[in-house]
């Protein structure tokens, strides 16, 4: 794995910033959401997009380079296009994305493009269409599948392509979602479901169980020059156009090298996905963010925890604080 970042004193703690627009999703994943959508908050809390760049301008300054959009559903917020040209204005920024379930994309992906978005994630837990439906109990695989075609054609790229594989669920779609990178030029992630409250007992898929049936049929190399230097591993398909890349936040726990930070809708920065409190940034200044932000930093170089326990964390739900 080499040096993690928080050993290197001279990189900062923080190189990443989450920003969660909007705790509002227009589909109810059944690992992410109870039927009824998780409590909305009123409009009033969610943060407006001026304490947000508020926010990414102090975070800019303690080191922050990438900056990924996400929800809830980002797309469904008014002026995320806007907001996208904001970000993409700021020269530090490298590293410009957005996480979507891709319903809205086939709409907003040359707008997005067109804005200064570098790349998307699309979320897609099954390739077939009433399954998908089941899954996220509102949405229609067409809408999402034309939503990827317009990011690969407008250049959003690297397109990843997020898959929660679920025992019982969607684990015999394995190979499928294999042949779907090796066919087209996407990465496909598959990441570990993790367990939040609305995830209940959460089972999951290993990676070396996913790697094991992938490897039968895709000739596999290690990655080493993907985008972004996450804690994904990557894999080209030798034998096929994309890349399979796996977050394992379960049986191979990234804490040691996470620099994320994270800013949920409401307006709490949070310095891990496991935090037990939130720092609101509500009307406080260049100055006190930056001051703010270099505390969290500090208590995140301090923790030594293992990823991926939430047992009392904050976060129910990966709608609110954005995955
Ligand atoms: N609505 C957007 C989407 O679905 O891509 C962005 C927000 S969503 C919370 C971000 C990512 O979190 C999605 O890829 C989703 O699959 C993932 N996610 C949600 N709950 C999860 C869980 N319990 N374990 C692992 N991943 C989860
Ligand atoms: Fe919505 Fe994304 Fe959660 Fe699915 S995973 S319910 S699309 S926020």
């Amino acid at each position: 794995m080499g040096t993690h970042p928080m050993e290197a004193s001279s990189r900062p703690v923080f190189e990443y910033l989450r920003l969660s627009i909007t705790d509002r999703c227009n589909l109810r994943c059944v690992y992410c959401m109870p039927p009824e959508g998780v409590p909305k908050v009123a409009h009033a809390q969610i943060l407006r997009y001026e304490t947000i760049l508020a926010v990414v301008e102090a975070a800019i300054a303690e080191g922050v380079h990438r900056v990924r959009v996400t929800g809830g559903e980002p797309l469904v917020r008014k002026g995320v296009v806007e907001l996208v040209r904001q970000l993409a204005g700021f020269p530090r920024i490298d590293d410009l994305s957005l996480t979507t379930n891709g319903v809205l994309l086939a709409r907003l992906a040359a707008p997005l493009r067109e804005a200064g978005l570098h790349r998307v994630n699309v979320s897609l837990d099954s390739l077939r269409p009433e399954r998908f439906t089941r899954i996220t109990r509102l949405g229609r695989i067409e809408e999402v599948l034309a939503g990827i075609e317009a990011a690969i054609r407008c250049g959003l790229a690297p397109v990843k392509i997020n898959v929660v594989i679920i025992p019982g669920e969607n684990d015999d779609e394995i190979e499928d979602f294999g042949r779907f990178a090796q066919e087209r030029a996407v990465d496909v992630r598959f990441i570990e479901r993790m367990p939040f409250q609305a995830a209940a007992a959460a089972p999951f898929v290993p990676q070396e169980a996913v790697l094991d049936r992938l490897s039968r049929f895709l000739t596999l190399a290690a990655d080493d020059t993907r985008n972004g230097g996450g804690p994904a591993q990557v894999f080209r398909i030798v034998n096929g156009r994309g890349r399979i890349g796996f977050i394992s936040s379960r049986t191979h726990p990234f804490c040691q090298s996470c620099n994320r930070l994270r800013l949920t809708a409401t307006g709490v920065l949070l310095p891990c996905l496991d935090s037990r409190e939130g720092f609101p940034v509500e009307n406080l200044g260049q100055e006190q963010l930056r001051t703010l932000i270099r505390d969290l930093g500090a208590r995140k170089r301090a923790t030594g925890k293992p990823c991926a326990r939430f047992e009392g964390a904050r976060c129910v739900s990966l709608s609110d604080i954005g995955g």
